[in-house]
């Protein structure tokens, strides 16, 4: 396992102060007139943010417009659509919307929203902070359900993760204050709540968001600071405080699921971004975070018909190549099955239209939990009946996963049906064990027991 020498990396990076310089906030579009400009474009270190056959969409500095121009490329400096004020919300709306309002929250709006719905509901929810940011303010982070001394599979939902795209922060902050309000009345909600645990960091780059822009406050990208699987870059992983925060999340915990919301287009995007799928995915997990894209878009009424993507569906690397995504950190060193999200075209809309994306992605979001309640559950214990950590294979896999270590437990989305895997733990004998995987939500916890090496 390659975890050890990840977090080693992890304490050794400094803190790089990114010189004003070197911010790359100016959103520019780039047109290809010529041939060869897209290859060479892309053969470059660029801040890609979108990217057609005619044209691409990117973040520079001035150096980056100097080498662009330089190399003949015609490009056009883009305006950020002006974010509008954050003006407070109206007592009207609070009844006509009450998870969802036409307003963002700016921090300290945030932070009292979260703090009041932990107040209101102790029993369910605990409201924490990831660590800090490079400006100094808490990476707040909201779980949900209910405490239990069963195992429960956990869900990560981030937003906000680029500071300028920030539908997704209100999208969260609605789902947190619907599930909770509706705990009583709906099943789903309380199914939801009883049955996961379902970590919500609504805002994940703050610092961005103060200042209305994409990157941290010291200008880094945080979505590409993530150490890919391959470790392409890693000198250049890991520079940002909330990355690492999330790093440290992502070490402690076992998400099952996970999804990082963005905007500037309607499409769920699948890991990886780093690589084609072709030869590098496993085989069951490619057909799963196709199964669970296509889910959430098709019930996203614009995701499913916008033209550009099929079923509202893409793998990453398909639209553009990134490394140092979230995505493939996520999934490629912890096999979490994490999408990428982008909910809105327009990376910050007016606010009137932030009632209708949360009627656009509730059910969507809904049924993306409910996911999490599918497939195979299991828990290894030691001798003592303690939790064991330990190395589940599947056959046929290259990459065997871990039991969290709080609590042993391993959840995996399977086809449904029965599976097969061979448990391994310091000091045990290693295990086969046949693994049930449910097709629809409600787990069956298989608890299973290795034998001490004598
Ligand atoms: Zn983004």
């Amino acid at each position: 396992m390659h975890r050890w020498s990840l977090f080693v990396l992890l304490l050794a990076t400094s803190v790089g102060q990114a010189d004003q310089g070197e911010y790359r906030n100016q959103p520019v579009e780039v047109v290809f007139d010529q041939p060869g400009q897209r290859v060479w474009l892309l053969e470059r270190d660029f801040e890609l943010d979108d990217l057609w056959t005619d044209r691409a969409r990117l973040y520079v500095n001035p150096l980056d417009l100097e080498e662009l121009r330089g190399a003949g490329l015609r490009v056009i400096e883009l305006e950020e659509p002006h974010p509008t004020a954050f003006d407070p919300v109206l007592a009207g709306d609070l009844v006509r919307f009450p998870y969802v309002q036409p307003k963002y929250h700016d921090y300290p709006e945030l932070k009292a929203a979260l703090e009041s719905l932990a107040e209101a509901h102790p029993a369910m929810t605990i409201l924490s902070s990831l660590g800090k940011t490079e400006e100094g303010r808490d990476m707040l982070a909201l779980r949900l359900g209910r405490p239990s001394s069963e195992p429960r599979p956990e869900v990560l939902l981030i937003g906000g993760l680029h500071g300028n795209e920030v539908v997704g922060n209100e999208l969260l902050l609605g789902l947190a204050r619907y599930l909770l309000a509706t705990y009583a009345t709906e099943a789903r909600s309380r199914k939801v709540l009883d049955q996961l645990s379902i970590v919500i960091v609504p805002s994940a780059n703050p610092d961005g968001t103060a200042r209305r822009w994409r990157s941290n406050g010291k200008g880094i990208d945080l979505n590409r600071d993530f150490l890919d699987p391959r470790r392409t870059r890693p000198r250049e992983a890991f520079r940002a405080l909330e990355s690492r925060n999330i790093a440290r999340l992502a070490e402690k915990r076992r998400f099952l699921l996970s999804a990082v919301f963005h905007g500037g287009e309607i499409v769920v995007n699948y890991p990886w971004d780093h690589r084609p799928n072709t030869t590098s995915l496993r085989p069951e997990d490619a057909e799963v975070l196709r199964r669970l894209s296509l889910r959430y878009a098709g019930r996203n009424e614009d995701m499913a018909h916008n033209p550009r993507f099929p079923g509202g569906v893409t793998s990453g690397y398909e639209w553009y190549q990134i490394r140092g995504g979230l995505q493939d950190y996520f999934y490629g060193w912890y096999g979490s099955l994490n999408l990428t999200i982008e909910v809105s075209r327009t990376k910050w809309p007016v606010p009137a239209e932030l009632p209708r994306h949360w009627e656009l992605n509730c059910e969507a979001l809904l049924d993306f939990l409910e996911q999490a309640r599918v497939g195979v559950a299991l828990q290894v214990l030691g001798a003592e009946g303690t939790p064991l950590e330990a190395t589940v294979r599947l056959p046929g896999t290259r990459s065997p996963l871990q039991t969290a270590p709080h609590d042993g437990a391993y959840f995996r989305l399977l086809p449904g049906g029965w599976h097969h895997a061979t448990i391994e733990a310091p000091g045990y004998r290693t295990t086969l064990v046949p693994l049930f995987s449910t097709s629809h939500p409600g787990h069956i916890l298989q608890i299973v027991s290795p034998k001490p090496v004598e």
